[in-house]
């Protein structure tokens, strides 16, 4: 159920109808809008009567919600979630780059990484530190060393981090370096994950499970969203088929089809996508064409030497020349924005 108040319905107002939902013993979401405010709420098995509601100043209706994933929902909001990281905006229609190495491996190799990733007008630098890996013999990140180098490099760089929660014990440590949490594939459905992502406050991103449908991904996010992180964005990073020349195949039809039923930014990451260095920047413009707001790439100082997906890692010059395309494809939004 949603609440719809009256374009003019005061603060006190709004207040009144969360109060009275809280009465009842459900959880009030406040969800503002261009035009008027919204109030949805969770919490509740069954419909909820809008009788509940329909005497109470300020409101103007009671609309049922008719998807099982609700505050994720473009039904419940219309207008773009717009997430604010450090003074960068992402979700209102401008382009963000997030690029970075797979793993942080070395001061030299995520500096060296750091300076060309800012270099190029992005404004993000991705890098795992807690990493999850398929094999456990190999490289598992450098955990807290790794952490320390970001916030080093956090510190040089106008750039935002983003970087890797493998687990709700590493949660608290990496959130506290992190600007966006990242929620892996492998873990978009631990449930007790994306609660405790869901109780923190920092912005997460989600990666879409490898066998994930779209409405499993937003469910994950939802999960964040009813208790209280709205600052959720979802990222389409291929999924498994039967198809084996690639190594996922990049799935450029869920952009569009988590902006048209979600308000949540969407991140596209043709890395893990396709998973071979050539075939990256063509599917990165792709999805920036599709509509992706911000793209996440793997770059690497000398991706041989990779510790982890060095074949799908760019090389600096090469992502350099794809980041200058990519904002070419997308103009600026207009002023004031
Ligand atoms: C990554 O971003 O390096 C990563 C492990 O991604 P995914 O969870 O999509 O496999
Ligand atoms: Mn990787």
């Amino acid at each position: 159920m949603l609440v719809l108040m009256k374009q003019d319905a005061t603060p006190q107002q709004v207040d009144a109808v969360c109060e009275r939902i809280r009465e009842i013993g459900f959880v009030p979401h406040r969800i503002p809008g261009a035009m008027r405010t919204a109030v949805g709420i969770t919490g509740n098995q069954g419909a909820i009567l809008p009788d509940h509601f329909q005497g109470l100043d300020g409101v103007a209706e009671c609309v049922p919600v008719s998807k099982p994933y609700k505050l994720v929902s473009r039904e419940v909001k219309p207008d773009n979630t717009v997430i604010d990281v450090r003074g960068q905006k992402i979700g209102d229609g401008r382009l963000q780059i997030v690029a970075g190495p797979c793993s942080v491996e070395s001061r030299d190799q995520i500096f060296r990484t750091a300076e060309a990733v800012a270099r190029s007008g992005a404004r993000f630098l991705r890098g795992g530190a807690y990493k999850p890996r398929t094999s456990p013999y190999v490289f598992q990140g450098l955990k807290d060393e790794g952490l320390k180098l970001l916030e080093e490099v956090k510190s040089h760089f106008d750039l935002r981090i983003v970087t890797e929660a493998k687990d709700t014990e590493s949660l608290p440590a990496v959130a506290q370096v992190a600007d966006i949490v990242q929620i892996g594939a492998r873990n978009m459905q631990n449930f007790t994950l994306l609660e405790a992502a869901g109780r923190q406050r920092k912005p997460v991103m989600i990666k879409r499970g490898m066998s994930a449908t779209m409405q499993e991904l937003f469910m994950a996010a939802e999960y964040l969203l009813a208790l209280g992180n709205y600052q959720v964005m979802l990222c389409e990073r291929g999924i498994r088929t039967f198809e084996t020349m690639t190594r996922n195949t990049f799935d450029l039809s869920a952009v569009v089809m988590i902006k048209h039923h979600t308000h949540l930014p969407v991140v596209a990451d043709p890395s893990h996508g396709v998973g071979i260095d050539w075939a990256v920047a063509p599917l990165a413009k792709a999805a920036v064409v599709v509509g992706a707001d911000a793209i996440m790439l793997e770059v690497h100082p000398d991706p041989r030497r990779a510790l982890s997906d060095g074949q799908q890692s760019l090389r600096l010059e090469d992502y350099e020349q794809l980041a200058k395309e990519m904002l070419a494809l997308r103009a600026p939004p207009a002023s004031g924005a």
